[in-house]
């Protein structure tokens, strides 16, 4: 492993997967039961309702949009049906108390350090000042700490609706809004230069509100970052419903056009989208070399991803990653 590069079991490490894998099914189970509830929505990037079947997992029905071609859980559950979901969700419970704790170091290292740098460079890009800094969904407080350590943002606000979390975050020491965005109010002195937040609107019932309210509180001129996954990504093009991000949780996969399309339409100038991913070849040859996937019949793929993995995995990630294929995705834009 070079100093940039990681794979899938740094990340979830393989010994701890079994159990995750358990809780997700109990999971699905509890989200399953409010299937009655489950509501029609029209795109959540372009609002078109010209869309068709694309796959079916756990009982659940993804379409594609014909327009933008994000693909989107539908019908889908309610906020009511996802909050009494995630209130007690026990694939979440596992992960605070199990993967996060046993991962974090190479987490912080390989996805948290990068993130803020990223963060930095494009308020230099941009520039963009660096008086303050919310992050809408801190989770563990890793990326808040990271950004704290740097001694660059005057204040540094993290917003985790998720009572177990919030609290974590508060133990070490941030200052922490334990409430739904659109509860959250700042004066305009209070608003922020930078709104971040990373792998968040994937999984809400409405995308577009989020957006508008990460919007209310940024200043005008201000940086938003945004992350995803990319539903026209790699791993999601060649795995198709095998794909391990296509879940339950996951409501929405945006890719780059239909993400900046939302954000326009939400009063945000786009400057730029990438795909820095990191683990689609990893993930797909995972799934070939678990017997999940077979690449007998596509030479390209198996030369790439078993026969010449050493030569020629790191080097065909990266293509990706630099030609928007990866299904990790960023878009930064500027409040109007
Ligand atoms: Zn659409």
């Amino acid at each position: 492993m070079n100093n940039d590069n990681f794979k899938e079991n740094d990340i979830r490490p393989k010994n701890l997967m079994g159990k995750q894998a358990t809780a997700a099914t109990i999971d699905i189970g509890r989200l399953l039961i409010k299937a009655n509830e489950f509501v029609e929505v029209s795109c959540p990037a372009c609002e078109s309702t010209d869309y068709q079947k694309k796959y079916s997992k756990y009982s659940l029905n993804f379409v594609e949009c014909k327009k933008c071609k994000t693909i989107f859980t539908n019908p889908r559950p309610t906020e009511e049906v996802l909050s009494y979901f995630y209130k007690d969700s026990v694939n979440y419970a596992y992960w605070n108390e199990h993967i996060f704790p046993a991962s974090e170091e190479v987490r912080r290292k390989k996805i948290f350090v990068p993130r803020v740098d990223k963060t930095l460079m494009f308020c230099q890009k941009y520039n963009v000042k660096t008086n303050s800094l919310l992050e809408v969904g801190a989770g563990f407080g890793t990326y808040c700490l990271e950004a704290q350590s740097r001694n660059i943002f005057k204040r540094i606000v993290a917003v985790e609706p998720t009572p177990n979390l919030a609290k974590t975050c508060r133990n070490r020491g941030l200052d922490v809004i334990e409430d739904m965005i659109e509860n959250i109010h700042f004066s305009e002195e209070e608003k922020f230069d930078v709104v971040v937040n990373f792998e968040v609107i994937e999984h809400l019932f409405s995308p577009k509100n989020f957006i508008k309210n990460c919007g209310r509180l940024l200043k005008k001129g201000g940086l938003f970052i945004v992350t995803c996954p990319n539903g026209q990504g790699f791993d999601f093009m060649v795995l198709g419903e095998k794909c391990n991000s296509l879940d339950h949780e996951h409501l929405n996969y945006f890719n780059p056009q239909s993400l900046s399309l939302l954000l326009e339409n939400c009063s945000f100038e786009v400057l730029e989208s990438l795909t820095p991913g990191k683990l689609d070849a990893d993930l797909v040859r995972n799934k070939v070399l678990e017997g999940e996937f077979d690449v007998s019949q596509n030479p390209f793929l198996k030369k790439v991803l078993i026969d010449e993995w050493e030569s020629l995995g790191d080097k065909f990630q990266e293509f990706l990653a630099d030609n928007n294929l990866s299904s990790n995705m960023w878009i930064v834009a500027r409040k109007i």
